[in-house]
């Protein structure tokens, strides 16, 4: 068949190379210069079944209104007038029980072990070098409740056979000495020995420039307009170029899904949650970390990418605007150097911001329309890197009429919008 894919973040390039293996023949639509320029293009890097929980918990609703009323770093809530945040919310807000959260996390969990296998595959295919550090990732609490509430949720991921071990701070320190620094903020840590971490941009140009080299057709600069339909099949993307025919067509615009369904009568449950990354230039003589991990106190992530070093924080619910306040630049960079003293150059830092496109849930959006021919593989929120390889293939696999190889309880790889 010939496929139109329209975006090349994660969710696109890994479609592009998933479908290019099943023999379609594949073109694609950027607006940017390149591939993954937006959410794929900074993010931190983990690739951690071990952190693959939904947001959609029990504590959120607490959290999200006092961030409403307070000044936090981590977490903001600057939508309360945009009516799609309130949809959204109210969606997010009937997941934050007990047994929603469960199922959602046990989902995500699912997807992200059985993804990590595929991006394995995909690597191995084609070489790409991007940077990959497979030590496993480290948690850290910063108080006894905060790391008994881990490990209770640590019983989920086992029960999926995910690795968990609980440190003490000085294990954790064993094991990463460069938080030595950091010793006072932590009660204790998890760690799992499975996950891993790797430049999510790498691999995306990496894949792209494969693929290209493969058959498949790159439009830079082209940005999509709209989607033409005639009855309940798609018949052309409209770009500023003109339009383009194609037997099917496949959304992974990310964030911007919503926007571009909605004239076709979807009403797509995605809002963009903002987030910041600082990278850093590790120099001779620097001493940078050598596992990945997340601070769960600061909300802060931190993974060695090669030669550099890079740490992001902040969920922002702040509509589309990505606008990043200097303030969150000079927080995250004073952190770094409070977390790794000696890790790399502080003054050369690189900031950036992004969009992730969440779901109410958590899990992705993969599969088939009300429109024959329309697939969608987005809403890859905070989990892109980690699960977008995974639902790469799911998506392949529902263009074939196969039955998806990984049986994803609950999430409905058929008809879904
Ligand atoms: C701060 C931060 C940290 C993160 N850390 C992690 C992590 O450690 N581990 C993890 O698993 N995930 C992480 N993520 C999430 C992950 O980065 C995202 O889930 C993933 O990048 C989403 O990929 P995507 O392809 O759906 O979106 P994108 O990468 O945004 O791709 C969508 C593409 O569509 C294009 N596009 C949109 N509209 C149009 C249009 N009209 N015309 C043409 N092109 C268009 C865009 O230019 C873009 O290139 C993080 C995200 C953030 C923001």
């Amino acid at each position: 068949m010939r496929i139109v894919v329209l975006g090349a973040g994660l969710a696109g390039v890994s479609a592009v190379h998933a479908l290019l293996r099943d023999g379609h023949q594949v073109q694609v639509l950027e607006r940017a210069a390149a591939a993954a320029a937006e959410t794929s293009f900074a993010n931190a890097g983990l690739v951690s079944p071990g952190h693959a929980f939904s947001w959609a918990s029990p504590s959120a609703p607490m959290a999200m209104l006092r961030s409403l009323f307070k000044q936090d770093q981590a977490l903001r809530v600057r939508s309360s007038l945009d009516p799609a945040f309130w949809r959204w919310g109210l969606s997010f807000l009937a997941n934050c029980t007990q047994r929603r959260w469960v199922e959602n996390s046990r989902r995500l969990v699912r997807l992200a072990k059985y993804s990590q296998q595929s991006l394995s595959e995909v690597v191995t295919q084609t070489g790409i070098d991007h940077a990959a550090t497979r030590r496993g990732i480290l948690y850290l609490y910063a108080d006894q409740n905060a790391l008994a509430a881990a490990r209770q949720q640590s019983e989920l991921l086992l029960a999926e056979g995910v690795e968990v071990v609980a440190l003490s701070t000085a294990e954790a320190l064993d094991l990463e000495p460069q938080l030595a620094a950091w010793q006072e903020r932590t009660a204790g840590a998890l760690y799992c020995p499975g996950d891993e971490s790797g430049d999510a941009w790498r691999f995306t140009t990496g894949l792209a420039a494969w693929c290209a080299a493969r058959g498949a057709e790159f439009n830079y600069g082209a940005t999509i307009e709209a989607l033409r339909a005639r009855g309940n099949r798609i018949v052309a993307v409209q770009t500023d170029r003109g339009e383009i025919a194609a037997d099917a067509f496949v959304v992974s615009v990310g964030s911007h899904a919503p926007a571009l369904l909605r004239p076709l009568g979807y009403r797509v449950p995605i809002y963009p949650v903002r987030g910041n990354s600082v990278t850093f230039p590790i120099r001779e003589g620097d001493r940078p970390p050598r596992i990945a991990g997340v601070d769960d106190g600061t909300l802060t992530a931190w993974s060695r990418l090669g030669e550099r070093l890079r740490l992001t924080s902040t969920a922002e619910f702040s509509g589309y605007a990505n606008l990043l306040p200097a303030k969150d630049v000079e927080v995250l960079v004073a952190r770094a150097r409070a977390m790794f003293p000696n890790g790399a150059d502080f003054d050369q830092a690189s900031p950036w911001s992004c969009l992730r496109p969440m779901t109410p849930t958590g899990t992705p959006i993969i599969g088939r329309t009300r429109h024959d021919n329309l697939y969608v593989h987005i809403g890859h929120g905070a989990m892109g890197w980690t699960t977008a390889s995974g639902t790469a293939q799911m998506l392949a696999d529902v263009v074939a009429g196969r039955n998806p190889v990984h049986p994803m309880a609950g999430l409905d790889a058929g008809l879904i919008l």
